[in-house]
């Protein structure tokens, strides 16, 4: 039985190297769990933290769009009490997950683009802009993978289609042109409670107004009950699965976390990258069809 702990993934794709960003995110969020606060809480300062590491995508470490220059993000906190935050598409600001907490205190479940931009600047988050070296870095990539002709190689959904016809930026298209890897949170507090965190650049190449299944409900990520589950991987497979609303089904009906969380896992093609954590008052799980840095700390009575 737990009483209490936290499981927090740096996306699915993120080498094992990256995990002392993952433990200092647990880290923290278990002592805020220690001295009785939210499981709520622990989740958006586990997020908040891996947003700030920069090495992975979401935060300061957002992946770019296709041109380059564009950062869109998308973050939701949820859990078991109902309470519910969802950013889409937000711009310049340093913390999505931190503006999709304060979105818990409006009447509305979900702001996008301006509107969540401009709530975010009345709620008094500065205006932030920065491109990560490791953003750069896989959008270099990218941008070779274009040129060569091979974008389709590694990301089967772009697989004979022409980036041109496409395009929706301003820029134009010859001028500049990323992988997964969104960070989340699932946490069981001393109250019982669970709650679960996402927030991601997205999974490139990306137009414009993308949006993947970090910010939808039951996609990427769900809180109950039963249990708290964070999805990360190709957003537009998660999505048509429901991955997170299924696992968290399962879960409820007397599947064991792990066995759920792998059939979850093997909904989606095995040549889409897909990854999630998941914890209840009985167990855990971090899994992935691919490499995936994760941590786990747990309180057991
Ligand atoms: N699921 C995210 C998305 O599709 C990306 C990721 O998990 O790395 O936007």
């Amino acid at each position: 039985m737990i009483t209490y702990g936290v499981v927090t993934h740096g996306g699915a794709g993120s080498p094992v190297e990256f995990l002392d960003g993952c433990t200092e995110a647990c880290e923290a969020a278990l002592s805020l769990l220690k001295v009785g606060r939210s499981a709520l809480d622990a989740v958006v300062e586990a997020v908040r933290i891996l947003e700030d590491d920069g090495r992975f995508n979401a935060g300061s470490g957002s992946a770019l769009r296709l041109d380059g220059t564009t950062i869109e993000m998308d973050a939701a906190v949820m859990d078991s009490r109902g309470y519910i935050g969802i950013v889409i598409s937000i711009r310049d600001v340093k913390n999505p997950v931190l503006v999709a907490r304060a979105i818990i205190e409006t009447p509305h479940i979900a702001l996008s683009s301006q509107g969540a931009t401009a709530f975010a600047r009345k709620r008094g988050f500065p205006p932030f802009r920065q491109i990560s070296q490791y953003a750069q870095e896989r959008h270099k990539r990218i941008e070779r993978l274009i040129r060569e002709g091979r974008l389709g190689e590694e990301n089967p959904r772009w697989q004979n289609r022409n980036v041109e016809t496409f395009w929706n930026f301003d820029a134009p298209s010859d001028k500049d042109i990323c992988s997964c890897d969104t960070v989340g949170a699932v946490a069981l507090d001393k109250e019982g409670i669970l709650a679960v965190a996402t927030s991601t650049g997205g999974a490139s190449p990306m137009m414009m107004g993308r949006v993947g299944d970090s910010p939808m409900i039951g996609c990427g990520f769900y809180a109950g009950p039963s249990a708290a589950v964070a999805t990360t991987g190709v957003g537009e497979e998660i999505i048509k699965k429901m991955v997170a609303k299924t696992v968290y089904d399962m879960v409820s009906q007397g599947e064991e976390i792990r066995t759920a969380s792998e059939k979850g896992i093997s909904m989606v093609p095995s040549n889409v990258m897909v990854g999630l954590i998941a914890l209840s008052r009985e167990g855990f799980a971090a899994v992935s069809n691919r490499q995936m840095a994760y941590s786990v700390r747990i309180r057991e009575d």
